[in-house]
């Protein structure tokens, strides 16, 4: 192997196993160069445990990233994918299916859109923000505002969005309008005006290591966009489907949206995304003006909608936010001299280091068999199934303690 092929150095405390290194070694000739190294390579899980294809088994606190709500193999899944697919997977968007229809619907009722709200349904969290990007333009004004540090996605219009510089500047030119403040209530009113379109944020910045908006900001962010006749357009791609304790993080401040964009965890790990418009911003679009082949597509729908049932019916959305506390008190208890703070809410947690160790904690725990995510050097992120309980927390904990020390 030459080696410019040989995969990326994972970092120092975890060895794979024989078998995972050959499928890393094949994976660095086939994937795409702007692929990173995968940790290890996944063979198949049950609820919040994983195995490796050398049969080692992980805890799994990531979960797809905010994805597998529902965990692994969880049978209202399973059965959705199976009986859906013996039925019917595909149509195209000339015709519907009442999984389509149902899955809006319940879209509607969950984000609490009411009467005037409409989905756009889409097969990814970048295309819910090309819908949202979209819609912006439709009101005819030529600036769009979003946060630094915010993440809406890598395709362009998405990428124009993402408020890290290093990701943009390769491919610029970016779409025109866009522009990026610091979370900050002066600097946005500062930048409002009447030729604004569109505020683009997420409750909770995910990707910048699990950032919540301070207290009130987004209240304050409604009546300044609605002041200015902007659309405030929320960005629950990874904080939506019950993760942060309520169905939508916005619900926390009983705001109420113009548009909201959704995928991760409503699809339980079936690539899905969706666009919800509310009031006015449902008038937006005209016919013809958006659409996709695969969106709506019936097998994602219908086991999108198993996936939100399944949640509903265990009431998933409150076990995020007890489970979420019990997290948060447990880590602060572990007296880790390397924590600082753990941020966020229910299942989405940063825990603040004080040292740049993130990835050596990451390798440490998957060395103990526990999967967490360095969302950057100095943050780790946990996004835990939903169904975790008692069991999980304790497992956690103790691998967990185990590898901040280790990176001490
Ligand atoms: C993951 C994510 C996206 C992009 O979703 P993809 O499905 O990866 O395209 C956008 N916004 C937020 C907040 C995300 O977490």
């Amino acid at each position: 192997m030459t080696a410019a092929s040989a995969p990326a150095a994972l970092p120092a405390g975890f060895a794979a196993g024989p078998q995972t290194d050959a499928v890393r070694a094949r994976f660095a000739h086939v994937a795409m160069r702007s692929a990173p190294a995968p940790m290890a390579a996944l063979s198949h899980g049950v609820g919040a445990t994983v195995w490796d294809v050398d049969g080692r088994e992980y805890l799994d606190f990531l979960a797809g990233i905010a994805v597998n709500a529902l965990g692994h193999a969880h049978p209202a899944l399973v059965a959705a994918v199976s009986e859906q697919a013996a039925r019917l997977v595909h149509v195209s968007n000339y015709f519907t299916t009442e999984q389509a229809v149902g899955f809006a619907e319940r879209l509607v009722r969950l984000t609490g859109a009411g009467e005037s709200g409409r989905v756009y349904p889409a097969n990814s969290g970048a295309e819910a923000i090309e819908a949202a990007v979209k819609l912006a333009r439709r009101t005819g004004r030529p600036r769009i505002l979003a946060f630094e540090q915010a993440f809406h996605g890598r395709t362009m219009g998405s990428l124009a969005l993402t408020g890290k510089p290093s990701l943009r500047a390769p491919f610029e030119p970016m779409l025109p309008g866009v522009e990026h403040l610091p979370t900050d209530l002066d600097a946005l009113e500062a930048a409002m005006g009447d030729d604004v379109s569109a505020l683009v944020l997420e409750p909770i910045k995910g990707e910048a290591g699990v950032v919540p908006l301070p207290g009130g900001f987004l209240t304050a962010a409604r009546e300044l966009t609605a002041r200015h006749g902007a659309l405030l357009i929320v960005d629950e791609i990874q904080t939506g489907a019950g993760r942060t304790g309520d169905w939508f993080a916005f619900q926390h401040e009983g705001v109420v949206p113009d548009a909201i964009a959704l995928a991760k965890g409503i699809g339980g790990g079936i690539p899905i995304g969706a666009l919800v418009t509310i009031g006015a911003a449902s008038e937006l679009f005209s016919l013809g003006q958006h659409g996709s082949t695969f969106g709506g597509n019936p097998l994602a729908t219908g086991v999108a909608s198993a996936v939100l049932d399944e949640i509903e019916r265990s009431d998933l959305v409150r076990n995020a936010a007890r489970r979420g506390e019990q997290l948060r008190e447990g880590i602060l208890a572990l007296a880790s001299p390397l924590v600082t703070e753990v941020r966020g809410r229910g299942l989405l947690l940063g825990v603040g280091l004080d040292r740049p160790v993130a990835s050596a904690v990451v390798a440490a725990a998957m060395d103990r068999g526990l999967i967490v995510n360095a969302a950057n050097e100095s943050s780790i992120r946990l996004a835990p199934p939903l169904i975790i309980g008692d069991g999980e927390i304790e497992h956690f904990l103790t691998i967990f303690s185990a590898s901040l020390e280790a990176a001490t």
